[in-house]
């Protein structure tokens, strides 16, 4: 049995992968999912299951709208500036990794960005807690979890300022409280569905105040009143995106994956702390529940610890090229039983090699 403890795209339940399957070769007599027309009551209803699901699953409140758009996260990067800073005006980012940073990067094509805080300087091994956001900032941007770095982050500032937050590797996989934020967007490929879509969750009263003409595609207010269906919309993908947030559903919903997700977590960073051989790379504080990223005391059995963890069956646990060492993604998906069989490799290679 293999262990996909990879980083995405995308990693789902196998029986999410089964009925996609079989949606492509016969979703409604006899036809593809991806022939089917996408304004279809069929199709349709495969849209409005899907975002009921999003607004279910995560309660969201009335006077939020439940976009699927395309472009990835990255999009958003820019998107989130055209629609919601005016000219001449500043926007307040915290910069905890290398997605917040290309996500800066875009504000300058708009108006002004304000970095409030940055562990840069720390390679992004904390969430800074200190600083304060200018009351007259157009909004404040954060991101819940740093995918490449292994550190999330589990309550806001106080601000009166929006709050727009990049959920991309965490949405799903803890209670939140929307109402503390104006915009939420996700790429979806860790715990929704493949990669290309995006979820957005916005406050309806934000919208359209930036005053500057927007492309469509590009206005979140045009997607909003054409119900994600402006243009032809990624059908596959919110097809898949809704079997995923069903089987949620059927788990019990967040909290419940929230109590498997923590469960998972701490047996890993438990084993890290407990076995000599590896250490953390964060601060205890802000690991990251879906990212466990860990080096070893001595480099050199890295690779041999790499080797003998994928020949038992181990997949994707080579941490990124800017942190080195490993990362054991545990998005939902992830059994438990997989954890468990990565401590007891990291044990057994422990026991030969001390
Ligand atoms: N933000 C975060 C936190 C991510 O983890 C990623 C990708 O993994 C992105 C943004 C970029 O997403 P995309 O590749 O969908 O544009």
């Amino acid at each position: 049995m293999r262990h996909n403890f990879g980083a995405g795209p995308c990693i789902l339940p196998q029986e999410v992968f089964k009925q996609a399957s079989q949606a492509v070769l016969d979703f409604k007599d006899g036809l593809s999912i991806l022939e089917i027309s996408h304004r279809t009551p069929e199709f349709e209803g495969v849209v409005e299951e899907a975002g009921k699901l999003v607004k279910e699953l995560l309660n969201v409140p009335a006077g939020y709208s439940v976009l699927f758009l395309q472009g990835g996260a990255s999009l958003q990067f820019a998107m989130v500036p055209m629609n919601l800073l005016p000219e001449g005006q500043t926007a307040s980012y915290l910069e905890t990794g290398v997605w917040a940073n290309k996500a800066i990067k875009e504000v300058a094509n708009f108006g002004t960005a304000n970095i409030v805080a940055s562990s840069k300087s720390s390679n992004y091994t904390f969430v800074p807690k200190e600083y304060s956001i200018p009351e007259d900032s157009a909004y404040f941007h954060c991101t819940s979890n740093n995918t490449i770095y292994g550190t999330e982050m589990f309550s806001l500032p106080e601000t009166k300022v929006p709050v727009v937050c990049d959920m991309s590797s965490d949405i799903m996989s803890r209670v939140i409280d929307v109402a503390q934020y104006d915009l939420i967007y996700a790429g979806a490929q860790k715990n929704i569905g493949p990669a290309g879509l995006t979820v957005v969750i916005v406050k309806d009263e934000i919208l359209g105040k930036s005053g500057r003409k927007i492309p469509s595609m590009l206005d979140y207010k045009v997607h909003a009143e054409g119900g994600s269906m402006y243009n032809t919309p990624p059908v596959f993908s919110i097809y898949v995106a809704m079997l995923n947030l069903r089987w949620l559903k059927s788990k019990g919903g967040v909290a419940e994956i929230e109590k498997e997700n923590i469960a998972k977590a701490k047996a890993l960073y438990t084993e890290i702390d407990r076995n000599p051989l590896f250490k953390g790379t964060c601060a205890v504080e802000d690991r990251s529940r879906m990212n466990v990223c860990f080096v070893m005391e001595n480099p050199e059995l890295e690779k041999p610890f790499l080797k003998f963890a994928e020949e038992n069956g181990i997949e994707g646990i080579k941490g990124h090229r800017s942190v080195g060492g490993f990362r054991a993604s545990m998005y939902n998906a992830l059994p438990i039983t997989s954890v468990h069989t990565l401590i007891e490799l990291m044990q057994i290679f422990a026991e030969k090699h001390q």
